[in-house]
């Protein structure tokens, strides 16, 4: 009776969706976002703890099951199911999101909800474990990746439970693990693009050095290029971007992150298809500007791999200050 295409799994065990429940530390106003409530296990018992459920499913079929279940019941008054994609719906306010999703809408729904206005005091996720433990990667550990930057940039990111793929039914291949995200208020004051758009080329290689990744000729030529057209318009990109546009940009970040969101580097040769330094060429003083900028941070012998929330913030405002821009 499952769809496996949809990612359902339901939660078989009632301890550990006690264990998410008081993980996530409802409070008795707050209005809960659920994604793919499916049977309604977890359903039940937000709905018991907070005021209201809102509850978005794709499946039909789940969406029947789940009035049937509550129909006629104190709680169906404070349960509003929404028969939708998650990822092409419009969001209603919510307080908290609570949720055990198919993991194939992963990372473009990470973002959705952190594009999300107003923002939200907390989303408590699973999510497969790779991609949990990649969201909450620091910088040396081996699973830190642009996705972590991103993630962390716009949110505060915490793993909270392990979960083994018994807990499910059906079993699905991966385990799995409950993550909890808090939306930094106030977000950081970047233009997200730009962020994206840096922490982006130093990710293409993450263990390669700044100074290797930037005398790329396609590195060279794309920030020229921008250069150029910013001088010719006279004008220097805004230092920040307004909210509503910076919301647009993380929403668009989800899809090119992918669902698991491996590193280009991931199964590549470190210098196959990597264009070498070749000297001399009509770049060559824009070329001087670039690494005069990492001289000028310390950062060219410096790896993406290692490279904390500020040393990107500040390689950011560098590259700016000397009107080097990356979107
Ligand atoms: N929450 C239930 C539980 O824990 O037992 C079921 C979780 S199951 C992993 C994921 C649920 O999300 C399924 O019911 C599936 O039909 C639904 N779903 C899949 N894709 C969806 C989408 N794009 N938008 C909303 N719901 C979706």
């Amino acid at each position: 009776p499952f769809h496996k295409s949809k990612g359902q799994h339901i939660l078989k065990n009632p301890l550990l969706v006690d264990s998410i429940i008081q993980k996530s530390g409802i409070k008795s106003t707050d209005v809960i976002l659920e994604i793919g409530p499916g049977t309604g296990n977890l359903t039940k018992k937000l709905l018991e703890a907070g005021k209201s459920v809102i509850a978005v499913e794709l499946d039909p079929r789940m969406v029947l099951e789940l009035q049937r279940r509550f129909q006629g019941t104190p709680y169906s008054s404070r349960l509003k199911v929404i028969q939708g994609d998650v990822l092409k719906c419009d969001l209603p306010y919510f307080d908290i999101c609570v949720a055990n999703i198919p993991y194939q809408i992963s990372s473009p729904l990470t973002f959705k909800l952190l594009s999300h206005r107003p923002l939200f005091r907390c989303a408590v996720i699973m999510f497969q474990r790779e991609f949990a433990m990649r969201l909450v990667a620091q910088p040396g550990d081996t699973l830190y990746c642009r996705l972590s930057v991103n993630t962390q940039l716009l949110a505060r990111v915490n793993h909270l439970l392990k979960v083994g793929r018994n807990n499910f039914r059906p079993p699905p291949k991966v385990d799995s693990s409950v993550v909890r995200i808090e939306p930094r208020k106030p977000l950081p004051p970047v233009n997200f693009k730009e962020w994206d758009g840096l922490v982006r080329i130093c990710f293409n290689r993450k263990n390669k050095t700044l100074g290797s990744l930037f005398r790329q000729k396609t590195v060279l030529s794309l920030l020229e290029k921008n250069y150029k057209t910013l001088q010719a318009l006279q004008l220097t990109s805004e230092d920040f971007s307004d909210d509503k546009e910076m919301a647009e940009c993380v929403s668009a970040l989800g899809d090119t992150l992918g669902d698991l969101s491996m590193d280009a580097d991931e199964g590549k040769d470190d210098d196959e298809d990597m264009e070498m330094d070749d000297g001399e060429t009509k770049t060559s003083d824009f070329k001087h500007k670039v690494l005069g900028v990492l001289k000028l941070g310390g950062f060219e012998e410096k790896r993406a791999s290692k490279l904390s929330q500020a040393d990107f913030m500040h390689l950011l405002s560098l590259f700016n200050k000397a009107g080097i821009h990356f979107s």
